[in-house]
């Protein structure tokens, strides 16, 4: 037993909180027309989740809360709770028992609770869905009802049939699965749009970046040359620059030596050399001039000792003897040439000289004249031999005068010498001074143009900056290879042209850093990688929701199968039962398109070829029933009663194929005579072992079959009151 207990407070006719407590499998309410019985049944169904308004036998929510009498005034809402036994785990929740509640208040509005925690509709039907509760509603029989599956069109009778079977739960699952297979194609199809979206954006930036990667590509080949091209650079600069400096300081060094010396030369050239050559000359004249004295007097002297040896030879000589005319003249010619001379010369010390000499001449000539003539031979010997001493003397004087001319002519001739090679030295020099000026310009020049080749330098690392930013400064780590300073300069120039054609490579691609939109990039491609790993996970998901989909209809298919089948036979063994006999059968239908709820107009003649392809194909259920002892088939030829047999049965089948936990059944043994009222009564308490029942009737078999009554009355104040009676009250409390 699952159903504990109902509880309606403020629904319909019972105004007032009232309590069913089920204490047997069969509880029979009876009660008189009127008192509130139906409400009962309603109950059940408007708290299983009904939302038909018709079901319940209203037009709106505020219908079924109680209407209020002079008694009682009205109630705002209407409640019905209904308490389950779930120790056996009927429904899916992890509570002993549990309270289904629903209220309605008068604005409509209703609310769904779970052991009074406020949940949704759809959590109540899937809950109960579960225990194979509600639903088409098959298990709770309305008054007047009970033909209704055969009223029922095929597709309702086949949602009817399969909601008996406990299909429901798996076609709740199987809707579910559609719904979010349906949802996932929405998905996949927004998925695909949104990377049809990106997908331009996406090739432009594709494009943009791998322009931007060229550009690195060749920054950073512009890195490595430029880094290599800057450190050899830088070195041969400074190298150049160190070399230059130390010949320019040589170069102006032996500028400074050479000057010095250029002096020097010069000095030499003039003023001192000359002094010394005018002195030299002088001295030549002078000594010249005496050696012509000395040469005069040697001669003299030598005429003298002639005569004077020749006087010596014979006895008696007199001084006009001695002194000869000639000798006068010679004298004479002496002087007047001594004095010419003196009269040439502006040098007054050699006039002095000459004037001095003149005087000695006249006084030796005047000595000559006033001498006393030799007296005797010995005297003549003597005077010879002075004369010969004199003569000696004076040509001693000649050889040192004419050495002495000789040493100063060679002397003149040494300083001419030296001067003609001071000049020549001079010469050499100075050609060495603009030889050295030369070398020094072309230093300065080479100097400049190291100057111009920093600067160069400079804007070439400043130009770097601009382009490759501090990686430009990678040239002061770079190593310069050995002798690499020794190369030809026409290496460097090829290497410089190299990254000047880099560089304009570089500007023409026009892209800066790229850095943001290499972001942008990134992000669209992550993007669009997460759009294509979302789009695989839906197809995958579309996948395994079309194979749930799938394998929910397998076994919907088998179960309906299975279940027809069991329904079939124990629809056959409740019909021979009511009817001593005869058939009646649930058949498959054709498969058709579905047209809504009523598929009376179906054109029996339909091919299944012209229905298109997309649509699904539907068979519903039909009965076919045949009469004992009767030809005619159908459920157009049954009475009425003949229809409530039939619909009993086939209501009674259903149960057995897979029991509910409760049936309600609503008077659906009214339209019954006594005979069929007792078999009736049977298969109650057939179904009874299976089912849960509550019935309300007015029959005294079904009455009979419960094990439990409870009475409904109504009084004046038309609330609707419960109690519970015996069997001998209830058919009072019935009437
Ligand atoms: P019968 O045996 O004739 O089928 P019953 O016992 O099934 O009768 P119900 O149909 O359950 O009777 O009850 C109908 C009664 O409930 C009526 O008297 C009706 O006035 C009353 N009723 C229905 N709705 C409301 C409401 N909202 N407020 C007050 N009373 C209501």
């Amino acid at each position: 037993m699952y159903l504990k207990s109902i509880e309606l407070s403020g629904f319909k006719s019972f105004a007032k909180k009232t309590e069913l407590v089920f204490g047997s499998r069969i509880a029979g309410i009876v009660g008189p027309n009127g008192s509130g019985k139906s409400n009962v049944a309603e109950a059940f169904r408007f708290v299983l989740g009904e939302q038909s308004m018709k079901s319940l036998r209203s037009r709106r929510g505020e219908d079924l809360i109680w209407g209020g009498s002079p008694a009682l005034s009205r109630s705002n809402r209407a409640g019905v709770k209904v308490v389950f036994d779930n120790s056996k785990r009927l429904l899916d929740l992890d509570f002993k028992e549990v309270a289904v509640e629903r209220i309605v208040y008068r604005d409509g509005q209703n609310e769904y609770l779970l052991n009074g925690t406020q949940v949704r509709l759809k959590d109540v039907i899937r809950l109960l869905a579960g225990a194979n509760i509600g639903g088409s509603g098959y298990q709770i029989i309305s008054q007047g009802e009970a033909d209704r599956i055969l009223n029922a069109s095929p597709r309702e009778r086949r949602e009817m049939v399969e909601d008996a079977l406990g299909l429901k739960l798996y076609q709740h699952k199987k809707a579910e699965s559609e719904r979010k297979l349906d949802e996932t194609a929405v998905n996949i199809e927004k998925t695909r749009s949104l990377r049809r979206e990106i997908s331009p954006h996406l090739n432009f930036l594709r494009v943009q970046v791998e322009k931007i990667e060229k550009a690195r590509e060749m920054k950073e080949e512009l890195s490595a040359k430029l880094s290599e091209y800057l450190a050899r650079e830088h070195a041969w600069i400074t190298q150049e620059d160190a070399r230059l400096l130390a010949e320019a300081r040589t170069q102006e060094s032996e500028l400074k030596k050479l000057g010095a010396r250029v002096n020097e030369a010069r000095g030499k050239r003039t003023g001192d050399s000359d002094d010394t050559l005018k002195e030299l000359q002088g001295r030549i004249v002078e000594r010249e001039h005496k050696l012509s004295m000395a040469r005069r007097e040697s001669e003299k002297l030598s005429r003298e000792l002639g005569r004077a040896e020749g006087a010596a030879e014979a006895t008696n000589v007199t001084v006009e003897q001695i002194v000869a005319v000639p000798h006068v003249r010679q004298f004479a010619r002496e002087v007047s040439e001594a004095l010419a001379g003196a009269e040439r010369t502006d040098d007054i010390a050699a006039v002095r000289g000459l004037i001095g000499q003149i005087r000695e001449r006249i006084k030796a000539f005047v000595d000559g004249l006033s001498g006393s003539a030799p007296q005797t031979n010995e005297e003549m010997k003597q005077q010879v031999k002075a004369i010969a001493n004199s003569l000696e003397r004076v040509q001693k004087e000649e050889s040192e005068l004419a050495q002495e001319l000789e040493a100063l002519r060679a002397k003149i001739t040494q300083v001419r010498d030296a001067g003609f090679t001071a000049e020549r030295d001079l010469v050499g020099l100075e050609s060495a001074v603009r030889e050295a000026q030369t070398k020094l310009s072309a230093v300065s020049g080479a100097r400049g143009n190291i100057a111009v080749a920093r600067q160069r330098f400079e804007e070439e690392v400043r130009e770097g900056i601009v382009l490759i930013g501090a990686a430009v400064h990678g040239w002061e780590k770079s190593v310069i290879p050995e002798g690499a300073l020794s190369e030809d300069r026409g290496a460097q120039e090829k290497r410089r042209r190299e990254i000047e054609r880099l560089k304009i490579k570089i500007e023409e691609s026009g892209i800066g850093n790229g850095d943001a939109v290499v972001r942008e990039f990134n992000q669209t491609k992550e993007r669009d990688v997460f759009l294509g790993r979302e789009l695989e996970d839906l197809e995958r998901s579309a996948a395994s929701l079309k194979d749930i989909i799938a394998e929910l209809e397998k076994t919907i298919d088998e179960h309906f199968t299975s279940g027809l089948k069991q329904i079939n036979e124990a629809l056959s063994s409740f019909f021979t039962k009511l009817f001593g006999g005869g058939e009646a059968k649930l058949e498959v239908e054709k498969p058709k398109r579905p047209r809504g709820a009523k598929d009376d107009d179906l054109d029996e003649d339909e091919d299944e070829d012209d229905i298109p392809e997309e649509e699904e194909l539907y068979a519903g259920l039909s009965i076919s029933v045949q009469l004992p002892r009767k030809k005619v088939r159908g459920l157009e030829v049954l009475s009425g009663g003949e229809r409530a047999l039939t619909s009993i049965a086939l209501i009674f089948s259903m149960s057995q194929v897979n029991p509910p936990p409760f049936l309600v059944l609503d008077e659906t043994d009214a339209a019954l005579d006594e005979a069929n009222s007792k078999r009736y009564a049977d298969m109650i308490r057939e179904l009874g072992g299976k089912s849960q029942l509550i019935v309300i009737t007015h029959n005294r078999a079904t009455m009979a079959a419960a094990g439990e009554l409870y009475g409904v009355t109504m009084g004046q104040d038309g609330i609707s009151k419960l109690l519970s009676v015996k069997l001998e009250e209830a058919e009072k409390v019935a009437k």
